[in-house]
C-alpha cells in the first residue's frame, strides 16, 4: 500500500473519472460520503479556503434516490452564502406548481385540508401569501426532489478548485494518530487498495456509517418506530384525475390504507409512501399494488408504471458521540429520524455549516485546536431535540391515522362532520410538519465553551415557532438593508461585528482580533427593523450566522472574547454571566 504526498493540491478537480485507480494521497479534510452532508461540507471548506477530498462509492452521474422532497429555509440560507441558492432555485417542480399541502380521503379522493403555499414562481410576489411567507429570512423552504438537487450539489462541489470528489471509492478502515488520520481506500472498479491521509476526517457516510463505528459511537434511541415503504411511480394520468388544484403534497386518510404522496415532477412522477399502523409489525403481508391504489383512490384499471421502490424503518437515533480527536460525524451518520417536516438532511446540513468554519480556523491557524471541541456541545443537544420533536408529531399522526372516523368517505352529513373534525386535525398537524420555523431557526447553542453568554436564556421553539432574537448562540436576527440587500450577504464569511449603534466603539475588539489572526469584519447596520429587535449596539455573528457575544460598548478585555470564540479561552467568559 504505497503512500504519496501531493500536498499542496493542484487546483484543478481532475479526480472525477469513474472507474480510475487511485494511488496515495494526501489532503486536508477528507469527507467520507458524497450525500447532500458530505457535498455541503465540502463545498463549505473549499470555499473557505480548505482542500477537501470526498470518496464517495456511488459512480458520477448515479441517479439519485428520490427520498427527500424539500430543502429546508435554513439550508437554503446555507446554500445562499455558498452562491447556489438560485442554481436550486431554478430547479424542481414547475415555477407555477403549487406547492400546497393537502389531506384528504386519497388523492384523487374528498379533500378535507389544505396549507397553501406559493409556487417557486410566485416567492417574493405581491400575490404570493402563506404562513411561511412571513419568516424573517431571505430564503424559503424549496420544495424540489432530490433527483433534481443532488445533481446541481454534486456539480458545485466538483467545480470548486479545492475540492475533489473520488467516486467509486470506498473507504474500508480509518486509522488516526497525532499528526493526522490515515484511511484505506478501495477503487471499486479496479480494486485497487490505497491511502488517503489527511489532517482531519469527517464521516457523512450515512445511516451505516463506518466513521461513527470506528470512534466508537453508537447509535441511541429508538430503533424501530415504524415500518415504512417508499413507491416511486410514473402515473401520467394521475393529474388529470386530481379533483382541484394540485398540490405538491397529498396525506391520504381512509379506513383502508393512508400514507402520503409528493409529486416529483410535476407532471407524472411521485413518490408515494406507505407507513405501518400501531399494531403491524411489519409490511410485507400488504400487496403493494393495492397499497397504491388505496392511497391514490384509483381502481384496476388505472395503469402505473413502478420505478423503484425501498422498504425502510422509521426510528429515532442519535450518535453518543459525534468527534474523537480528529474526527468528526455528521448528518445520518450522527441522527436519525422520521421524515416528518423534511428535515433530515437539512440538520445534517447543519452540522457540515457548524463544522466547516471551525475546521477551516485551525486550518488557517486563527483557531486552536480545542474549538473542534465546541462541536459536539453544539450539534448534538440539537439533534436530539429535533429527533424528539419529531417523533412526537410522527406519533401525533399515527394516532390521527389509528383514530380516524370510518365514516370519512360517506357522502352525507355524517361524511361532511367527519371530514370537519379530520381537517381541523390534519390542518394543525400539516402545518407544524410542513411549515416548521422552530426547527429551522428557533434552535440555539446553550453549551459551547466558544461563545460569550450573558445570562440571558435564549427563547424556546417548537416545531413550528420560533422568536428571532440576538441571545448568544441563536441564529443572528435576519433583517433587510437599505436597498433591499440582505444582512446575510452583507455580512462577512469569517466573524463580523455588527454595530447598530454607530457611535459606539470597536478599535479594541478589532485590534484585538489582528492580534490574533481572526479575520473579522466590520458592517455598520442601518436598518430600523434591526435597532428594534437587536437592543444592544455591538453583535459579534459566528461565520454560522450565530450569535457569539453582544453588548453596548466593547467588553473591557477584548483579547479576552477574541480568544474565547477562537477556542483559546483564557477565563470563564463563556460560563453565563
Ligand atoms: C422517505 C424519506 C424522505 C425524506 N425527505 C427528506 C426531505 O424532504 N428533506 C430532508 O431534509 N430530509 C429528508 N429525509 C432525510 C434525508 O434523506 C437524510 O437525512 C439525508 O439523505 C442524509 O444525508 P447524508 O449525506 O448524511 O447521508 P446519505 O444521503 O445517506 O449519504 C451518504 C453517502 O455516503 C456514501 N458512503 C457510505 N459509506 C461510504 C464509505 N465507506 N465510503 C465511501 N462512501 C460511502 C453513500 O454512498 C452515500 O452517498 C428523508 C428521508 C426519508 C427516508
Amino acid at each position: 500500500m504505497g503512500t504519496f504526498a501531493v500536498w499542496p493540491l493542484p487546483a484543478k478537480n481532475s479526480w472525477q473519472t469513474p472507474s480510475r485507480g487511485i494511488g496515495g494521497m494526501r489532503t486536508r479534510v477528507l469527507i467520507v460520503g458524497g450525500g447532500p452532508v458530505g457535498l455541503t461540507l465540502a463545498m463549505d471548506l473549499a470555499w473557505r479556503g480548505i482542500d477537501v477530498i470526498v470518496a464517495e462509492r456511488r459512480p458520477l452521474n448515479d441517479p439519485p434516490n428520490v427520498k427527500c422532497g424539500q430543502i429546508g429555509a435554513r439550508s437554503m440560507e446555507i446554500f445562499r452564502r455558498l452562491g447556489l441558492a438560485d442554481k436550486l432555485r431554478g430547479i424542481g417542480l414547475p415555477a407555477d406548481y403549487p406547492n400546497d399541502i393537502v389531506s384528504a380521503t386519497s388523492v384523487t379522493g374528498i379533500e378535507f385540508s389544505r396549507v397553501s403555499i406559493p409556487a417557486r414562481g410566485a416567492r417574493g410576489t405581491p400575490a404570493a401569501a402563506g404562513p411561511d411567507t412571513v419568516w424573517p429570512t431571505p430564503e424559503h423552504t424549496h420544495r424540489c426532489n432530490q433527483k433534481f438537487f443532488e445533481p446541481v450539489l454534486f456539480a458545485h462541489a466538483a467545480e470548486q478548485p479545492r475540492s475533489r470528489i473520488l467516486h467509486r471509492t470506498e473507504i474500508t478502515d480509518l486509522a488516526q494518530g497525532e499528526q493526522g488520520v490515515t484511511a484505506s481506500a478501495v477503487d471499486l472498479d479496479g480494486g485497487t487498495r490505497s491511502t488517503i491521509e489527511c489532517d482531519y476526517l469527517v464521516g457523512c457516510d450515512g445511516a451505516s456509517s463506518l466513521v461513527r463505528k470506528s470512534i466508537g459511537a453508537e447509535f441511541v434511541g429508538i430503533p424501530v418506530l415504524q415500518y415504512a415503504q417508499s413507491f416511486h411511480v410514473r402515473a401520467p394520468q394521475l393529474r388529470s384525475l386530481l379533483p382541484g388544484k394540485p398540490a405538491w403534497a397529498y396525506f391520504s386518510l381512509n379506513p383502508r390504507r393512508c400514507g402520503i404522496t409528493m409529486a416529483v415532477d410535476g407532471r407524472e412522477t411521485w413518490n408515494i409512501q406507505n407507513y405501518s399502523c400501531p399494531g403491524e409489525t411489519g409490511l410485507d403481508h400488504l400487496d403493494r399494488d393495492w397499497v397504491i391504489r388505496s392511497i391514490l383512490g384509483v381502481g384496476p384499471d388505472f395503469e402505473y408504471e413502478l420505478l423503484s421502490c425501498e422498504d425502510w424503518i422509521a426510528r429515532r437515533l442519535v450518535a453518543s458521540k459525534f468527534h474523537d480527536r480528529r474526527v468528526f460525524i455528521c448528518g445520518d451518520a450522527a441522527h436519525l429520524w422520521m421524515p416528518l417536516g423534511g428535515f433530515g438532511m437539512s440538520a445534517g446540513i447543519a452540522d457540515a455549516a457548524n463544522l466547516a468554519w471551525k475546521l477551516a480556523g485551525v486550518l488557517h491557524g486563527w483557531a486552536t485546536p480545542e474549538i473542534l471541541d465546541a462541536y459536539e456541545p453544539e450539534r448534538q443537544p440539537i439533534t436530539d431535540q429535533a429527533s424528539r420533536i419529531i417523533s412526537d408529531i410522527g406519533y401525533q399522526v399515527m394516532m390521527q391515522r389509528n383514530e380516524l372516523s370510518p365514516e370519512v368517505e360517506r357522502l352525507d352529513a355524517i361524511g361532511e362532520a367527519a371530514r370537519a373534525a379530520a381537517g381541523q386535525l390534519a390542518y394543525a398537524l400539516d402545518m407544524e410538519q410542513q411549515c416548521c420555523g422552530g426547527l429551522n431557526f428557533g434552535y440555539f447553542y446553550d453549551r459551547s465553551p466558544i461563545i460569550a453568554y450573558d445570562g440571558e436564556q435564549a427563547p424556546t421553539y417548537t416545531m413550528g415557532t420560533f422568536t428571532s432574537t440576538t441571545v448568544p448562540g441563536c441564529r443572528v436576527p435576519h433583517v433587510w438593508l437599505e436597498g433591499g440587500r440582505s444582512l446575510y450577504d452583507a455580512m462577512g464569511p469569517d466573524y463580523t461585528l455588527l454595530r447598530l449603534d454607530p457611535t459606539a466603539h470597536v478599535a479594541g475588539i478589532v485590534a484585538a482580533a489582528a492580534q490574533r489572526g481572526l479575520p473579522l469584519a466590520v458592517l455598520d447596520v442601518r436598518s430600523r427593523e434591526a435597532s428594534q429587535l437587536y437592543r444592544h449596539g455591538l453583535v459579534l455573528v459566528r461565520p454560522d450566522q450565530h450569535v457569539a457575544w453582544r453588548g453596548d460598548a466593547e467588553p473591557a478585555d477584548t483579547l479576552d472574547l477574541v480568544d474565547l470564540v477562537r477556542g483559546a479561552a483564557r477565563t470563564s467568559m463563556a460560563k453565563s454571566a
